[in-house]
């Protein structure tokens, strides 16, 4: 389980080992190398081991075994998020890669990092560039320009076959004629991995995806769920330090691309491999990613946790394709957010939070669960409208409201059974807290 590794390895030399354990390291170790990536062999360093760590932040020293000489190889436990090891932590790294098919710019020149052990999905609507992405982590395609690197090494001129990825597709392809573990077997064959040790990793791929007792089976006599599972399976066997998924659960019908979105969450974190994920449904990043990076045109609009892009997007674009969204064209006058039109004041971060300009339109947003109503009388001051639309949906009952200073109607959704008295055609007050809403470059729609 190499691809679960983090880690930091760290020279220390002088004194024996029960003084160097006693010094504990921690502060005086040089860092070499960090990041499931081996330190260079050096005379001192082998043979070398390290502990993986799991995906919480901890830190801590333990010695690796076998060492010789007076020159210590401990291993460091480190919080890999800190940003000193963010290049030797980078599953893959793009500097500044682009790609031109002809004349055509699928992708412009964008930097990323993927960290390792992630669950990372490439997110946005079809011909944004996601494929041709994990087409030049693969190797499949060569960048128009900058550099790729895996594991930090670069790759820009590496072929797919030596590249410590693999890839599943939509189409999972078995060989019809081959049993279950026949599939998984077929890439060890290839690269005459020895028997004893093919069966062992195949057995293991399958324990991984729970298919263990469909090894004889053949893929006819499969569900279309249990076919992908094969074909991550036949991924997975190669150990590769990187899993390329290419919007694999869509040819699958809902209910069960639902489940194979638990159960591939649940087979990365527990192999702790880098997957990176490609789909154009939102709700299938949001279920399954550490962390999204949001594709628009062939940029990259925004990467961040589920919950950062839900709660805090950085534009119009993300803010639409991520769940529901109001917006509201306001200007901010005196400190003040006010409505452009009827200049209402809302609750908005204020302008001095923004570091903007002393005036412009900007668009407010706000989530339809975070907005309040109440209802409300002529005259009443803020936000007030008239409700058009009341939709009973389960969990939440929607109510559209028409409100004279902004443009487009307000969507809310409040708890099934909220505010009694509330009833199409009521005029309401419209509320939210300050930290619900985030201010979005220019006007509005
Ligand atoms: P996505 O995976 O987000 O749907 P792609 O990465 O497949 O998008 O494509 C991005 C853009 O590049 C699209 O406009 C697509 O038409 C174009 N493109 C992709 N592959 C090729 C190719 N082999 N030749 C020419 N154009 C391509």
């Amino acid at each position: 389980m190499a691809g679960a590794s983090r880690y930091c390895v760290a020279e220390h030399t002088g004194g024996d080992r029960s003084s160097r354990e006693r010094s504990k390291p921690r502060n005086t170790g040089v860092l070499v190398a960090a990041r499931g990536v081996a330190p260079r062999p050096r005379r001192h360093f082998v043979p070398w081991r390290a502990w993986p760590l799991g995906r919480r932040r901890r830190e801590g020293v333990r010695w690796a075994d076998g060492l010789q000489g007076h020159t210590t190889l401990a291993v460091i436990e480190v919080n890999l998020d800190a940003a000193d090891t963010a290049q030797a932590t980078s599953a893959i790294q793009f500097t500044g890669v682009s790609k031109r098919y002809g004349s055509q710019l699928a992708l412009c020149p964008i930097d990323l990092e993927i960290r390792d052990g992630e669950f990372f999905c490439l997110l946005g609507p079809s011909g944004c560039g996601k494929s041709t992405t994990l087409s030049l982590i693969g190797g499949f395609a060569a960048p128009s320009s900058g550099e790729v690197r895996i594991r930090g090494e670069l790759v820009n001129q590496t072929p797919p076959h030596r590249r410590k990825v693999n890839t599943v597709f939509q189409s999972y392809a078995l060989f019809p004629h081959m049993s279950v573990s026949g599939n998984v077997a077929f890439g060890l064959r290839m690269a005459k991995v020895p028997r004893g040790e093919s069966e062992t990793r195949v057995a293991e791929a399958l324990r991984m995806v729970a298919l263990d007792s469909y090894a004889d089976r053949y893929p006819g006599q499969l569900s279309g769920g249990q076919q992908q599972r094969v074909a991550v399976a036949r991924a997975l066997v190669n150990r590769p330090a990187v899993l390329l998924l290419d919007e694999p659960l869509g040819a699958l019908d809902l209910q069960l691309r639902k489940r194979l979105q638990v159960e591939l969450s649940q087979i990365q974190r527990e192999l702790g491999t880098t997957f990176v994920f490609v789909t154009h449904d939102q709700g299938e990043a949001m279920t399954m990613a550490d962390r999204i990076a949001v594709m628009n045109e062939g940029r990259i609009e925004q990467i961040g946790t589920p919950e950062e892009i839900y709660r805090r997007p950085t534009s119009r674009f993300v803010a639409e394709f991520i769940g529901e969204s109001n917006f509201a064209e306001v200007e901010l006058v005196n400190g003040d957010v006010v409505t452009v039109r009827d200049r209402i004041p809302l609750a908005a971060p204020r302008q001095a939070d923004l570091e903007r300009g002393e005036s412009g339109t900007v668009t407010l947003m706000v989530r339809p669960e975070s907005v309040r109503l109440t209802p409300a009388s002529e005259g009443d001051p803020g936000l007030v409208g008239t409700v058009i639309k009341l939709s009973f949906l389960g969990s939440v009952t929607r109510a559209s409201v028409r409100c004279p200073a902004v443009d487009e109607a307000f969507i809310v959704d409040a708890p099934s059974g909220f505010g009694q008295g509330i009833r199409e055609n009521s005029l309401v007050q419209l509320q939210w807290d300050v930290k619900d809403t985030v201010l979005l470059d220019g006007p509005a729609g």
